[in-house]
């Protein structure tokens, strides 16, 4: 009886994920439904909990990252009983998998009744799901091992946009939305923690999922080096050359740990040109402008520059604010309005260091359960990070190096005067007081004989500035050098 009421069920859910698949199927398109969704399949239910097997650990970071919320929408609706859906990984992947191979029952049977079903990688290359649970997933050598793995949580849905990156995400999604070679190259730069490499994986996964025949290839120019090496030490740079005849998309992270090695840099180049003139879509990325990169040769810099060259400058308030709810939204946490912005305004050094921090605020609450985010635990749960950030720097310094930077005396900047030479040096250097240290504002205004209504206007003109004009931005980041030291 209990047994035959198991098996309704499991008919009633079988049923209902066959309707789910044709309407998504409609939503996504053939080809993503049958990379992504064609290959789950229903497993066991418990407690309003459903569960889905899915072959591989891969597939599962990104059928949660885009898919999840859709299929549950759709299926709660059916069927209100369903609270919630869990992905589970298949055996052969996933040590975690053990716990869970009960509930994948049913994918196990399909693979068993079925022929090997394959799921497509970029580029053709095939994955094909291991009928034998000891067995290894077995990737296609020629693009598998060229690329390394994306980071799923690197989508464009995750990239909160502000002013300070607002052009290199336009060209980003520009070249992951285009159906042809819109630029070429993308060049993207920028200071560290800025992120560069989150819009190129999030290009990567665009591209994937509205195309997943072509050929993504996203590595980092040291990687680069490094096959390249290898095939020499092996005479075997042919067979490296061939590994990028099939690419589509040629991605490489910071080329600027290319410089000085003029024979990689000869190899990249003639690789960079081929695809080029093939029509293949190429991004890069470097801390630096190509005009700016020390040690790569002429040619290659004036050919790094000849498509579209973006920066991304360094982020102002409001968008260290907008991460800092997005990230912690991400990681279900309610964080305050005001815990948020104190963490953007204390940590502007860069936006990894910004994401640290609020994890520690975040594992820190969560240990001692119940008690509630504030500024105040946060100060205390992040005391030494805000204290090294004070030791780093004191205003008085500050207003030290500014003066002398801008040729002008210390007492200059603490005057009233207005002139201009004078009003813009003593306004960066408010700036870097409240990006430097941890004062407050009315601090800060005390230092320079102000309010901190002065103060505030000052970081925000100096933000503004930033974007406009490069070589006040270029000055700043000199003096943030010199300070840091
Ligand atoms: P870069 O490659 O420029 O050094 P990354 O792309 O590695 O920087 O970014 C560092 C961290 O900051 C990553 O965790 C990334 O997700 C995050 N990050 C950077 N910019 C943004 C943004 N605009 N929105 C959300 N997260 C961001
Ligand atoms: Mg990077």
């Amino acid at each position: 009886m209990a047994e035959n009421t198991i098996k309704n069920n499991e008919d009633v859910f079988h049923n209902e994920w066959g309707q789910i698949c044709s309407q998504l199927k409609t939503e996504v398109g053939e080809k993503a439904f049958d990379s992504w969704l064609k290959p789950l399949s229903v497993g066991t239910f418990t407690n309003g909990v459903m569960n889905i097997c899915v072959p591989t650990r891969f597939m599962r970071n990104w059928v949660i990252t885009n898919y999840s919320d859709r299929i549950h929408k759709i299926w709660e609706k059916k069927n209100p009983s369903i609270k919630s859906i869990n992905f589970v990984v298949q055996a052969g992947e996933d040590p975690m998998v053990g716990t869970h191979s009960s509930s994948c029952r049913s994918l196990l049977k399909h693979i068993v009744a079925s022929p090997a079903p394959s799921i497509y990688l970029s580029g053709g290359s095939v994955l094909p799901i291991s009928q034998n649970e000891n067995e290894s997933v077995v990737f296609n050598e020629s693009s598998q091992s060229l690329s390394v793995p994306l980071n799923p949580l690197y989508t464009f849905d995750s990239f909160v946009v502000g002013k300070t990156n607002e052009f290199a995400y336009a060209a980003a999604r520009k070249i992951a939305e285009s159906d042809n070679v819109p630029f070429n190259p993308l060049f993207l730069y920028s200071g560290v923690g800025l992120g560069k490499t989150h819009l190129m994986h999030a290009i990567a996964w665009h591209i994937k999922q509205r195309s997943p025949e072509k050929n993504i290839v996203y590595l980092s120019a040291e990687k680069f080096m490094y096959k390249f090496v290898r095939a020499l030490r092996y005479k075997d740079t042919t067979a490296f050359k061939e590994q990028f005849r099939s690419v589509d998309v040629l991605m490489v992270d910071d080329v600027q740990f290319m410089s000085g090695k003029d024979s990689t840099q000869e190899e990249f180049f003639y690789t960079f040109n081929s695809l080029i003139e093939e029509g293949r879509q190429i991004i890069l990325s470097a801390d630096k402008s190509p005009s700016d990169l020390d040690g790569i040769e002429s040619r290659l810099r004036s050919r790094l520059s000849c498509g579209l060259v973006a920066d991304i400058h360094p982020t102002d308030f409001e968008l260290r604010v907008g991460i800092v709810q997005n990230k912690a939204r991400q990681l279900n946490c309610e964080l305050p309005n005001k815990v948020a912005e104190f963490l953007a305004q204390k940590i502007t050094t860069n936006i990894r260091e910004l994401e640290g921090a609020l994890r520690r605020v975040i594992a820190h609450t969560q240990l001692l359960s119940g008690k509630e985010i504030s500024i105040e635990t946060t100060q205390d749960i992040l005391k030494d990070m805000l204290r090294s950030y004070d030791r780093r720097t004191t205003i008085d310094e500050i207003q030290k190096k500014v003066a002398e930077y801008f040729n002008i005396s210390v007492k200059e900047i603490q005057s009233s005067r207005r002139a201009r030479t004078v009003a813009r040096p003593r306004q960066i250097a408010m700036y870097l007081a409240k990006q430097l240290t941890s004062r407050s504002l009315p601090e800060i205004g005390r230092k320079f004989d102000r309010d901190h209504t002065t103060v505030m206007h000052a970081v925000r003109k100096v933000e503004e500035l930033i974007i406009e004009d490069k070589s006040l931005a270029e000055n700043i980041n000199t003096l943030k050098r010199m300070l840091d030291m």
